[in-house]
This record gives structure tokens, sequence and C-alpha cells, in this order.
């Protein structure tokens, strides 16, 4: 069901020669690259029309629009469970707390008398939230994007979904209602690259419904093809981290639960049979209890054929035997992966010595499902190892820091000497020449 990796005994190797060891997916965003090539230049050419051949295509339905009407999402809000309407309602509450904390302020700097700098923090103006919707429904991923988005003072905020066949093509209505909850209306039923694209390059206005107009930068989680689909984009429109198939990783010791370790590993194999669960321990022990837990969890779980089975018997998922905890450690910040779980004696000293991981679940009551919807914590988190260099989604993600360059003449006239001779040992003297035009063409001299 799940297969083994030992690294006992020998010191561990250091950097890539570790995270050539560990299990990581075997699919390949450059490979879908060639895939999502073709039909992001459809949709640039052909717009609208091409959005909805595609979601012919791949999601079985064929829409006369694009654009949700407003009836429609006031109608899914109007219609949802009272109980999973009080569940959104929290997790927007939990996420509004912690990403408001996550504002940042203007921070003036007196570089000399008469020179400032000031880091002005602006949101972008309009933003593309991706929510996915072919395996699973995620109405949790529109309260992951709008939330911060909002709180960064985003003014142009749309969102967009698969359409769902069984739904007459519109995106799921949870989704729908949990758009309501949080005052978005400009809500679009398209789905993986095409999507990405439409947000992209817009689409036209029709004599029915108005186009959808480009983004300044798309967020939000997705399949490989949305992956694929961000990364080619990249540089037309701002984009967040990579967010791909899920991974959880657990560090744990003779202390954990298995019974939870198992349940957590599940939980994120549901996802997707690409989504890897890793379970980095050095305990024998509890390796094997908790693959004797996989096998009797997984045989009443659903989504097994399709999903768990697959996921947990891929390359992308084992479990690590490690000598020690401080090897274990190593293990899980080689593989930088987008949920860290630490479930070992002391817990919290582990976690905070981790240094690659989009989120760090501490101990047995903070398990990653918690994070998924209702920590108050962001589920946008980066995958494949991008956690060595990026950050799960936050309010910082749809802000630009713009320094204002503010300087007196006599702030200027004392630093003009520097300038001109930096200019010129760069062999640019038309920037030198640039700061004596303000002095009679001279170069002041200093005080
Ligand atoms: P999705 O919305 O990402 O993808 C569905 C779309 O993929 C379809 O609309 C279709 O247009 C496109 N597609 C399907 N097959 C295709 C093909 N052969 N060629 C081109 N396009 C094709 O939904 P999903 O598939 O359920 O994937 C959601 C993913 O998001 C899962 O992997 C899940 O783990 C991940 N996720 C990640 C995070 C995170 O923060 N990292 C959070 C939530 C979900």
């Amino acid at each position: 069901m799940i297969s083994r990796i030992d690294l006992r005994g020998d010191a561990l190797p250091e950097g890539s020669a570790l995270r050539d060891l560990l299990p990581r997916a075997e699919f390949d965003v450059e490979a879908a690259l060639e895939k999502v090539r073709p039909i992001c230049e459809d949709v640039r050419h052909h717009g609208a029309a091409a959005v909805i051949d595609y979601g012919e295509k791949f999601d079985g339905v064929r829409l006369e629009r694009l654009r949700v009407p407003a009836e429609a999402i006031a109608r899914a809000l109007a219609e949802l469970d009272p109980a999973v309407r009080a569940a959104l309602e929290e997790s927007i509450r939990r996420a509004r707390l912690v990403h408001r904390d996550q504002r940042r302020t203007t921070h003036t700097t007196q570089v000399v008398p008469g020179g400032t700098v000031t880091e002005k923090w602006i949101p972008v103006d309009r933003v593309g939230l991706y929510v996915p919707g072919g395996r699973a429904v995620y109405p949790s991923s529109v309260v992951m994007n709008v939330v911060p988005a909002q709180e960064a003072g985003v003014e142009g905020i749309a969102v967009s979904s698969p359409p769902q066949k069984e739904f007459g093509g519109l995106p799921h209505p949870t989704i729908l209602a949990a758009c309501a909850l949080l005052g978005v209306d400009e809500v679009y039923a398209a789905g993986g690259a095409q999507a990405i694209a439409m947000f992209a390059y817009g689409t036209a206005s029709t004599a029915d419904e108005p186009g959808c107009e480009p983004v300044n930068l798309v967020t939000g989680p997705g399949n490989i093809f949305v992956a694929a689909a961000k990364r080619l984009l990249k540089g037309r429109i701002g984009i967040d981290a990579e967010a791909g198939p899920t991974e959880i990783a657990v560090l744990a010791d003779s202390t954990a639960d298995p019974v939870h370790v198992a349940a957590d590993l599940i939980s994120q194999a549901e996802h997707d049979p690409m989504a890897a669960s890793v379970l980095v321990t050095d305990s024998p022990e509890l390796a094997e209890a908790v693959e004797a837990e996989l096998k009797a969890q997984v045989a009443v779980a659903r989504h097994v054929e399709d999903r768990i089975a697959p996921a947990l018997a891929g390359k992308q998922s084992a479990i690590v035997l490690v000598t020690d905890l401080e090897d274990g450690l190593k293990v899980v910040d080689a593989y930088g992966a987008e949920h860290l779980e630490i479930q070992t004696a002391d817990a919290a000293a582990l976690a905070d010595r981790v240094r690659n991981a989009g989120a760090v679940f501490v101990g047995p009551w903070a398990p990653v499902s918690l994070g998924d919807y209702c920590a108050g914590s962001n589920h946008v988190l980066p995958t494949g190892g991008c956690a060595c260099h990026s950050s799960g989604l936050s309010v910082q993600s749809f802000l630009r820091g713009v320094h204002i360059v503010d300087y007196t003449r006599d702030a200027l006239a004392d630093v003009a000497h520097h300038v001109v001779t930096l200019a010129e040992a760069e062999d640019l003297p038309a920037h030198g020449a640039a700061i004596k035009a303000r002095f009679g063409w001279k170069v002041p001299e200093s005080k």
C-alpha cells in the first residue's frame, strides 16, 4: 500500500543528494506545459468561445455564457445548508482575524537630513482567484483566496471555478454560496488552463454579457494543468506560488498515535491520485502500526479507488525511517512539504527549527484538516518543494511595495559625487550627466 525508504545507518547525504532519496511525485509540470500551451493560445485568440469549447471537452458541459448570473449566486446562498453556512462563516471569521494582522504599514526611513525613502504597500488593482473543482470542490479555497485579497484592499476580485455538469454548467453551488458570503459577484464557470488564460488575456464583451477584463495577478491552487498554465503565463500576469497536488509530511516519534498519523496521511491522499503522503519517523514500531492503521482506515474510506489508493501507492508517498529525530528534521527540510505535521514528544521545539515547509502543524491537536478549513491560517500553500523559496498565500501576495524617494537639493548635492563616480564606473555617463545638469553641469562639492 505504501512503500518504505530506510535511511538508517549511514550518515545522511546533504542537499540535492538527500532530496534525490526522498519520495516525490513523478508528474512533470514541464510536460504539462506542452499540453496547456495550445489551450492558452486558443483562449488568447478566440476568447470566451475557446474557454467554452474547452469546458465542453474537459468538464463535459457546454455553456451558453461564462459569467455566472447574480441570481444564481444569490440562490446558492439562499439554498445553502445552514450547518455549512455556519461553518463557512466561522472559517471566514478566523481567516480574517489572521489575515487582518498581516496588513503592512507604510514606513519612512530618513536616509540623510532631507532625504527619505518611504515604502508604501499598494494592492494590485485586479485579481483572478482560481478555485479548483475537478475531482473535489473547494468552497474553502474561495475563503482562502478572497479573504487575503480583501484584507489587502484589492478592489477588483474575480473568481473562476470549473463548470459542473450536474449543476447545469454552473460552478458548484457551495462555491457560489461562499462567494456570496464574501460579497464577490464576479464569478466565471471556467476551469483548468483555460480559466487561467481567460484571466490573463481577458475576453471580449458580447451583446449578451460583459467580457472578463484581464487581471494583474492570478492566485489559487489547482491541478497540474492549472499549475502549468500559471507558470506559462507568469510575466503577463503575476502569480502566487505553485500550489499543485497536495502534500503532507508527518515527522513523528514513538509517542505519536498511529491512528491519528494514518488518518492525517489519508486525509491529504483524498485530494488527488497525485497527492503525496509521507511519514518520517525514527520508530520502526510506529511505522508498523501506521501501516496497519492505513490498511484498516482505507478499507472504510471513500474515494479509495480513484484517489486514496493510487496516492498512497504512488512513488510520491512513503514511510521514511531515520536514525533519530535530528536526521528526521534534515529529511523534512530537504523535502520541503506543503504541510508538515510534527507529532513528537517535544513538537514545539522541533517545529521551531523547521526551515522548509508551507505550513507547520504542531502536536496532536493541530491536524492539517484544521488548517484546510478553520485554523485561520491559509491553505493555499507551495507544493513540489517550492516551500524552500516561496510562501503560502497571504495579504502580502496581493501587495506591491513601492519606494517613494524624496530628496532635497542639499541632500542630492551631498551625495552627487558618489552617484557620478558609480555612473562612470558603469560606463553610463548620461546617468552622471542627469546629476550634473541640476548643478550647472558641475559635480557639487560634498560637505
Ligand atoms: P482543478 O479545478 O484544479 O482542475 C480541473 C480542471 O482541469 C478541469 O476544469 C479541466 O479544465 C482541467 N483538465 C482536466 N483534465 C485535463 C486534461 N487532460 N488536459 C487539460 N486540462 C484538463 O481540480 P482538480 O483536478 O480536482 O485538482 C485540484 C487540485 O488542487 C488537487 O490536486 C488538490 O490537491 C489541489 N489543491 C491544492 C491546494 C494547495 O494549496 N496546494 C489547496 C487545495 C487543493
